[in-house]
């Protein structure tokens, strides 16, 4: 059996992937997942490039709604006339992904995938071999809480935050048919299982349903470049005057407060924020700051709007 497998559609990808008994890996860009193979994060022995699969590769509107396929570039995304035009949010996120180099080969699907991060997990062999593993790997201790229970890795994903306020919804194929659900459902408030999907799917498309008509997108970062997100907050306010408020890179899934707009309170908001983003000391950036950037990013949101 090769250890590479360029399969040209879904379905024969799906194949391939139950001759190997879980032992595979998917890759879309590859330019997240690539990195856990070099540290020897994923073992896994064969590898499943969805690279060659045309039909993943699309960006259509249709009846106002938007479909993505899940293989199209974030490059691609940010030079969309369509996607800038109506839905500039989701340009504005790609826009903040990684670098323009990576961003040519990085796929939105692989994006709202990504694995979750840690200052002690994201690390070679050998430095975790000196510091000592944690509850992800195979050590029995989290090494920010000193915990036993939980492990309090963070999701990234820049383009979730914006498509989660968006309300988008995706299309995940499996060998047992096509299943369809909202995006926000597919995050997990765990570190170590961070993704409700099905053994062996893969995301085929993503689709958004409205123009919002009032939105909002900020990345906090050590470098304008680069740099995985420290707190990622993206706003929308929809024609019925629900306002969207998902924040991200804070907590182990984006955390998503959807309520109508009368109802609001800045300290309210804030308030919500707080309790329910589960931040510990595992980024570039402290703890405090990150936490104290929460109220600022969420006050500069509520002033623009008002
Ligand atoms: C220097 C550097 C900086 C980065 N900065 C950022 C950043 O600022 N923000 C950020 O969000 N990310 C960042 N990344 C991570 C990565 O580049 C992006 O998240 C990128 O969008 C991942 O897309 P990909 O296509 O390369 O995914 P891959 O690496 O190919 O895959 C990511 C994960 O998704 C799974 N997967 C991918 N596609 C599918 C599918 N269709 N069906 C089922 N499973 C699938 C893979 O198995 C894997 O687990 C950075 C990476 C590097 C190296
Ligand atoms: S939060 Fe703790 S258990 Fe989770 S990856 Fe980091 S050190 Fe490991």
């Amino acid at each position: 059996m090769d250890y590479y497998h360029t399969p040209s559609t879904v379905d024969e990808a799906l194949t391939i992937a139950g001759k190997l008994s879980g032992n595979y890996t998917f890759f879309a860009g590859g330019t997240d997942i690539q990195n856990y193979r070099k540290q020897q994060l994923d073992t896994n022995e064969y590898v499943i490039d969805l690279s060659e699969i045309e039909e993943l590769d699309s960006i259509t509107i249709v009846d106002g709604a938007l479909h993505l396929g899940a293989m199209t570039t974030l490059d691609k995304i940010v030079s969309s006339d369509e996607i800038q035009n109506h839905y500039p949010i989701i340009a504005e996120a790609a826009k903040t992904v990684a670098t323009p180099v990576l961003r040519k080969t990085a796929t939105i699907g692989g994006n709202l995938l990504v694995t979750n991060r840690c200052t002690f997990y994201n690390q070679s062999q050998e430095w975790r071999d000196g510091v000592g593993s944690c509850l992800r790997d195979v050590g029995d201790i989290c090494q920010v809480t000193g915990g036993k229970n939980d492990c309090y890795s963070r999701n990234v994903s820049d383009t979730a935050t914006a498509l989660i306020v968006l309300g988008a919804e995706i299309t995940l194929m499996t060998p047992n048919g096509i299943i369809q659900k909202s995006l926000k459902d597919i995050y997990l408030p765990c570190g170590i299982k961070f993704h409700d999907l099905e053994e062996r799917c893969i995301l085929t498309q993503i689709s958004v349903p409205i123009e919002p008509k009032k939105w909002w997108y900020k990345k906090l970062r050590l470098r304008k470049t680069l740099d995985f997100t420290s707190l990622t907050v993206a706003a929308t306010i929809d024609t019925a005057g629900i306002a969207r408020v998902c924040l991200n890179g804070v907590s182990m899934s984006p955390i998503l407060i959807e309520k109508p707009l009368k109802e609001l309170t800045l300290e309210g908001l804030i308030s919500i924020a707080r309790k329910n983003c589960k931040t510990v000391d595992n980024d570039l950036m402290p703890l405090k700051y990150r936490r104290e950037m929460i109220n600022v990013y969420l006050k500069e949101w509520w002033k623009s709007f008002r």
